[in-house]
């Protein structure tokens, strides 16, 4: 069996993995951490959730800093706010044993002044969000010209979520010279891209069973008239009464009109859009995530980075403009390797798009017909 001696670990890290109580590498980070310590290269690393990425790409990094160096040498993006500080947790003990090694989360809903202060003391490592990554590096908070090692952590959820442009701006900052790492349970379409775009040959490991998409999401379509998409989303949350939905639409105006017409109807939603202030978002959100509502109608910029489990349905509205933005509203169902169902109500003139997004997700769609009133009643 291998040990964590073997892979060229330092002293210090093995303390740590001493006092963590690990016994003996993962799989993952069998393959990876002698590559990831030997020579400078890009890598893609596939591999389950809980097989213990972070670590994996956790004790090269670490041992990679400059400890004389204040400056940022490595920086990890990751979807979510939640993510950010498990990561930044985890990488503080396994350097518990190097002094003057700074790990700095940085993420959104948090003040940005105490993040500044907690950056300008000097941060080698910093752990985060795109979207406040990029408002950080925008504001001049943050300068990542010095960086070695870009860690793309659960890659597929970041695209996902949405994060292609922050992250392709992000990275624009950066030196050509780095080395990037993407970690990621699942390889879609999107990911293999990205690697194509950001990385110089990579390196590829795969443990376990080389998965598409552990996502289990299933596309359908109803053809409606022009004016029954309302009583369609009706119709199809009658038939699922423990409906546990995103619903998407184009503007702002049909956000809030749908919203308060399922209101009047006697349903449980909320809108979430742009002209509303950062509170009363925040507390949309909240309530959404306690599941105090059951339907979130929102538009594609304000149900960005929305991270919540356990979505039974993702409605379309409306297709998306960009029918690029259909991956991001259909990847917030179907998470975790729950099913999901993403719908799509379309004109009999918009079925040709259906075709074009089939292209892009590869994925077939099935058409449906709308749940009967038969349905409903039972
Ligand atoms: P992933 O990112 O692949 O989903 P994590 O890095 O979050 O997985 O690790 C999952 C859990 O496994 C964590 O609690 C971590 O501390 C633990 N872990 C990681 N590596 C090992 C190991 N070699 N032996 C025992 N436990 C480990
Ligand atoms: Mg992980």
């Amino acid at each position: 069996m291998t040990t964590f001696e073997s892979l060229g670990l330092s002293p210090e890290i093995l303390k740590a993995i001493e006092d963590l109580g690990f016994e003996s590498p993962s799989e993952v980070q069998e393959q990876t951490i002698p590559i990831l310590l030997e020579e400078p290269t890009d890598m893609v690393a596939l591999a389950q959730t809980g097989t213990g990425k972070t670590a994996a790409f956790g004790f090269p990094l670490i041992q990679n800093i400059d400890l004389n160096s204040k400056k940022t040498q490595g920086l990890i993006l990751s979807p979510t706010r939640e993510l950010c500080m498990q990561i930044t947790n985890e990488l503080k003990q396994y350097a518990k044993y190097y002094q003057n090694l700074n790990t700095v989360a940085v993420y959104g809903g948090a003040s940005i002044t105490d993040q500044a202060r907690q950056i300008k003391r000097g941060a080698q490592i910093i752990v985060a969000t795109p979207g406040r990554m990029k408002d950080m590096i925008q504001r001049n908070i943050i300068d990542i010209s010095n960086i070695n090692i870009c860690i793309l952590d659960e890659a597929d959820e970041m695209l996902n979520m949405g994060f292609f442009e922050d992250i392709k701006e992000i990275l624009s900052h950066s030196s050509d010279q780095k080395n990037t790492w993407l970690f990621s349970a699942t390889m879609p379409k999107e990911v293999s891209m990205i690697a194509k775009k950001f990385m110089k040959s990579p390196k590829e490991i795969t443990v376990g069973q080389k998965n598409i998409s552990t996502k289990s999401v299933s596309h359908e379509y109803f053809i409606v008239g022009g004016r029954d998409r309302y009583s369609a989303v009706k119709r199809v949350v009658d038939a699922n009464p423990d409906i546990y939905a995103v619903i998407f639409c184009r503007t702002k105006r049909d956000t809030q009109k749908v919203a308060e017409k399922l209101i009047e109807d006697g349903y449980s939603a909320s809108a979430l859009h742009g002209d509303l202030s950062q509170a009363q978002r925040d507390m949309v959100m909240n309530s959404f995530r306690k599941k105090q509502i059951q339907m979130l109608v929102a538009t594609d910029v304000a149900a960005r980075g929305i991270d919540v489990d356990d979505i039974t349905h993702v409605i379309n509205y409306q297709l998306p403009d960009e029918i690029e933005t259909y991956t991001h509203r259909s990847g917030r169902t179907g998470r975790a390797g729950k099913e999901g169902k993403s719908l799509v109500i379309v004109t009999k003139s918009e079925v040709r798009k259906i075709r074009q997004v089939e292209k892009i997700i590869g994925q077939k769609f099935t058409q449906e017909e709308l749940p009967s009133g038969d349905e409903i009643c039972k």
